[in-house]
């Protein structure tokens, strides 16, 4: 009676990896652990439950179910990248929304320390150090780190091979962090919180993750609907990329709030439309830019 009355207790005690919110979610459905499709069905018995914070609008799996280490080590959805060229992706990817912020809007010149938490194969971290900055990374994948150093996108010294939980730098020695993608930890309050010690009064910290208002996702979870399943499209616990959490532009503004932060920037990258018209393609972009409903967020949080 007492185990069972403490077990009920266990499973209530619901908190917000984000905002710590401890009100009982909203329960949005199941993500199945396979490839979902047009018609996924209402079979949920392999399946994780799907939850939405009342206050930051987080969308997370309750109760999380993949160990963190393991997330970042076991995803190996940017393997493809060691298979291109280094030097097309060096003349390329040239970043220069991010540069085009160090230097106009944060006036962070070349000299200043920045950090790169999941390099991946280094193409953020080139671009900064060809710009004159010191770069610091981390990367956690052994294959990703190697083909980063091996090119020469970033110096040996200036990268280590570990996960976010095992590295540790100086309070207050950053101007700038990069961090990318945010969806991958399962704990993001203390993800953040854990950064911003690193980062210098007035620094800046730039966080990349998936949009969970992306304008298809969300027709997607409409269509399901109408099919009269629990199934959703959100997160992916057990399948890479893992997606343990996913964000709103409310989610930011909320957290940053809650935390006396500076929200800077918030940007919706529309990625590929899959439109083949050019004007509906054209059209498509702006609404989803217009309306914070692209693929992607890029959030830019003062300390
Ligand atoms: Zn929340």
């Amino acid at each position: 009676m007492f185990l069972g009355i403490l077990k009920l207790m266990k499973e209530t005690a619901y908190k917000c990896p984000l905002c710590l919110n401890e009100n009982k979610p909203n329960f949005m459905g199941y993500r199945l652990n396979k490839a979902q499709g047009i018609f996924p069905g209402r079979n949920y018995s392999d399946s994780q439950k799907v939850v939405c914070c009342k206050r930051c609008k987080l969308i997370y799996n309750y109760p999380q179910v993949f160990p963190q280490s393991n997330i970042f080590k076991e995803d190996d959805s940017l393997l493809d990248l060691t298979q291109v060229s280094a030097e097309a992706i060096k003349a390329t990817e040239t970043y220069t929304d991010i540069l085009n912020f160090l230097k106009k809007d944060a006036k962070i010149l070349p000299a200043a320390k920045v950090l790169d938490i999941g390099s991946g194969i280094g193409r953020v971290a080139y671009a900064l150090k060809q710009n004159g900055y010191d770069v610091q990374a981390i990367e956690p994948k052994k294959e990703l780190y190697d083909f980063s150093v091996q090119n020469n996108f970033i110096a040996k010294e200036n990268v280590i091979n570990k996960t976010f939980d095992e590295v540790e730098f100086e309070k207050e020695s950053f101007d700038f962090i990069f961090l990318e993608p945010l969806n991958h930890f399962t704990d993001p309050h203390r993800a953040i919180q854990k950064t911003l010690v690193w980062l210098k009064p007035g620094g800046y910290l730039q966080l990349e993750t998936v949009n969970s208002r992306w304008f298809y996702k969300r027709a997607l979870h409409f269509f399901y609907k109408s099919t009269f399943t629990k199934t959703v499209p959100y997160t992916s616990a057990l399948r890479k990329p893992f997606h343990v959490c996913e964000y709103s532009a409310k989610s930011f503004k909320v957290y940053c709030e809650l935390n006396d932060l500076k929200l800077i920037n918030l940007n919706s990258h529309p990625c590929n439309t899959y439109i083949k018209i050019k004007w509906a393609d054209k059209l498509m972009q702006y609404l989803m830019r217009r309306f914070d409903s692209g693929a992607e967020m890029s959030v830019i949080i003062k300390k």
